[in-house]
């Protein structure tokens, strides 16, 4: 296929060890919350990004070993023959396009507690784990004998399941870091003290990788461009150690110390923000240099490029929202790139178990079970009326049309995005309006979808307009009296100026004291809380959870939402329920003691729950739901009101469906199932 002249040298092959990457996109590991649970859907998403064109696609953390296990997350785990045949399909799926298959091998040391297999954990002194009460085991001479010894062997089964390129990882908190880590590393042999003696596991491990797969396949490492932190390592040993390690792997994957800024969402973080750390890396090393920056602008992947900063654009949340991204800029097709809008629901569903998704991208995670691509649809044909062009309405249009249908699209608005236009005006949020604009910019091009907006339609319009199908995506209000996980009838005892985030997104912007009460505990308390403060009000932020934007804690976003409420002189009242509000003053109890305390406020804003807007489906649908799952189709926040992620899926999912058979939930389900061939987990000698 011809390439676009602008973009050529994006596409150009790259030499990596004793590979060859076929272009510059690299899709670097990244979390999935399927790892060992989900081989079929894991294998079949990875896939699905090589098809799209990424030239190297690599696997989430990848255990080495039963010594190291981050049950209840997802990992990934390479102990035995069992674990090598289910990365197996993983690389095949990679391969079947052209690209090199990465593995992030990975020992998490003191920072897991390996609830899953019970083994003591290791680490380079005994530390308290992340956040269970258990503490790692101080590692002895042999224990690292042994680590290496399961390093060495999960390299070359990785390379016997197909992989191209192994990592040796040292950062993120895991094991190697501990080794590393300046206050952490306590020993007194020649694995501490000096950054010569506290890097020569990690020297080790990289000879021992090559030694046993450097004919076959390339060695990585990622590395934190800025250290670890002063404590750990500090910006300027992260420097000496890249000198002093240099030309060892043959591939340099880096990343930045702070990792809620690595992760960063667009609320705290711009695009393309580390290059000014990870720059001097290149000439330092000798060897070819990734990193990562939410690229979406090929433009900017170019520059980064032909500057000299990398030699690989990397990738984690971009190839989630669109996993043919290095094919729409190889064919020229950058407006239908579907940009990631850093929001980090991606991330979170990872963090609470559970397998990715993408708010930009509903296809994600649904390769295997659904059956679903990110590119192509089945075909079909008949009219559709869709109301409402929030996330739901828009998504559905854009599939539908693309399927075939004639689709009329209606908003009573005189603009489409419904909550991503509204939301997307409060502080932070503005990338977020990615969502309506790719969606937007897709029908624009369709001459058999047509968008109706200032048309209000009652049920009479509806069946007056007579399409074959009917989707209903009319979304939902936020509650005023009260209701949510705390109040579960409305509050009696609410007088005066009540309001809540929907008027706030209208504009209004209340002076004086204000109290906002969040019972939804994500991002939107602490967002209409900012925008308030900044409006000139005095802001007094009560939450039912324990820290502002609690939920956020799983976007890694929670630490600069509480530190932003702060700077902003946002009061905090954690761990307290609005329980009234006469106009002048707000009284709060506390949700362990129900002891009360009393703000003066001149206004209240509730962030509770929200109500359907379900008025136009139970004139058409009725109170039985007759017509439900066959010619009226109820989509997005108005038939559950959740992340905005959940509303373009159900808007894809009715699209995608309509006129055949609809699943609810998906038809396939993976699992690991019984056929005869227990899984033999790796002993190692124990003789304490
Ligand atoms: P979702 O997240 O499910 O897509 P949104 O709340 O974002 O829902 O969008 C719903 C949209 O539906 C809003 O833009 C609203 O103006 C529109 N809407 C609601 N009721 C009607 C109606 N009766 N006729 C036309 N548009 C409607
Ligand atoms: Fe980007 Fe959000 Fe999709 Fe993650 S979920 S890839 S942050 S759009």
């Amino acid at each position: 296929m011809k390439i676009d002249s602008r973009y050529a040298p994006l596409f150009e092959p790259l030499r990596i060890g004793p590979v060859s990457a076929p272009n510059r996109f690299y899709q670097v590991p990244h979390c999935t919350g399927m790892g060992h649970a989900l081989p079929r859907t894991l294998a079949a998403m990875r896939g699905v990004k090589a098809e799209g064109g990424w030239g190297v696609v690599c696997t989430e953390y990848c255990s080495i070993h039963p010594s190291s296990d981050d049950h209840p997350y997802p990992f990934a785990s390479i102990w035995d023959d069992m674990d090598v045949k289910n990365l197996a399909a993983v690389a095949d799926a990679v391969h079947a396009h052209g690209a090199l298959a990465g593995i992030e091998l990975w020992h998490g040391g003191s920072y897991v507690a390996n609830l899953a297999t019970r083994a003591p954990t290791l680490g380079v002194r005994s530390m308290p784990a992340r956040s269970d009460p258990y503490q790692s085991q101080r590692m002895d001479r042999a224990d690292i004998r042994r680590l290496k010894l399961w390093h060495r062997q999960a390299a070359l089964r990785a390379r016997d399941a197909g992989f191209d390129i192994i990592y040796v990882y040292p950062t993120h908190g895991y094991l190697l870091s501990e080794f590393l880590s300046r206050s952490l590393n306590d020993r007194t042999d020649e694995y501490g003290g000096s950054l010569t003696n506290r890097a020569r596991l990690l020297r080790e491990l990289l000879e021992d990788t090559k030694d046993a797969v450097g004919d076959r396949c390339a060695v990585a490492t990622r590395f934190s461009a800025d250290g670890h932190g002063d404590a750990h390592l500090g910006a300027d040993e992260a420097h000496d150690l890249l000198g002093m390690l240099g030309p060892l792997p043959d591939l340099w994957d880096l990343v930045i110390a702070d990792y809620e800024e690595e992760m960063g969402s667009s609320r705290f973080v711009e695009a393309e923000a580390f290059e000014s750390r990870v720059r001097y890396a290149r000439a330092l090393t000798g060897r070819p240099v990734v990193s990562v920056g939410r690229f979406t602008s090929p433009d900017a992947m170019l520059r980064q490029l032909t500057s000299g900063v990398l030699d690989l654009v990397g990738a984690a949340r971009p190839s989630i929202a669109d996993p043919f991204l290095p094919a729409k800029i190889r064919e020229g097709r950058i407006e239908d790139i579907r940009e990631c809008i850093g929001c980090n629901i991606c991330y979170a569903h990872d963090a609470r178990g559970s397998a990715l998704r993408c708010t930009q991208n509903p296809t994600m995670g649904e390769e295997w079970r659904s059956g679903w691509h990110p590119e192509r649809v089945p075909a079909g044909r008949g009219s559709v009326l869709i109301v409402g062009a929030g996330p739901a309405g828009l998504e559905a249009a854009q599939v539908l049309g693309k399927r075939g249908f004639t689709v009329a699209l209606a908003d009573a608005a005189d603009r489409a995005g419904g909550r991503v236009a509204r939301e997307s005006r409060l502080p932070g949020l503005a990338e977020w309006v990615r969502v309506r604009d790719y969606r937007t910019g897709q029908i624009a091009r369709m001459q058999n979808v047509e968008l109706y907006l200032g048309s209000r339609l009652s049920a009479a319009d509806v069946r007056e307009f007579g399409a074959d199908y009917v989707l209903l995506a009319t979304g939902a209000r936020w509650r005023r009296n009260g209701i949510g996980r705390w109040h579960a009838a409305a509050l009696a005892t609410l007088a005066g100026d009540v309001l809540t985030p929907d008027d706030i997104m209208d504009g209004s912007r209340p002076r004086g004291p204000v109290v906002v009460f969040d019972d939804d505990n994500y991002y939107m308390g602490p967002v209409v809380a900012l925008a308030l403060a900044r409006g000139g009000a005095e802001v007094c932020y009560v939450t039912t959870e324990s820290k502002a934007g609690e939920w956020s804690v799983h976007t890694a976003e929670q630490i600069r939402t509480q530190r932003g409420l702060l700077d902003a002189g946002v009061e905090i009242i954690a761990a307290h329920a609005i329980c009234a509000f006469d106009g002048t003053i707000a009284t709060c109890a506390c949700i362990y003691t129900g002891r009360e305390q009393t703000r003066a406020a001149a206004h209240l804003v509730l962030v509770t729950s929200r109500e359907p807007e379900d008025a136009l489906a139970d004139d058409l649908i009725g109170p039985e739901g007759e017509a439900e799952g066959s010619r009226i189709i109820r989509i997005g926040d108005c038939r559950q009101p959740a992340i905005i992620a959940a509303a373009v899926y159900s808007g894809h999912k009715a699209a995608r469906e309509l006129g055949g058979e609809l699943h609810t939930p998906p038809r396939e389900r993976d699992r690991v199932v019984i056929d005869g061939s227990a899984g033999r987990v790796p002993a190692w000698t124990d003789n304490r």
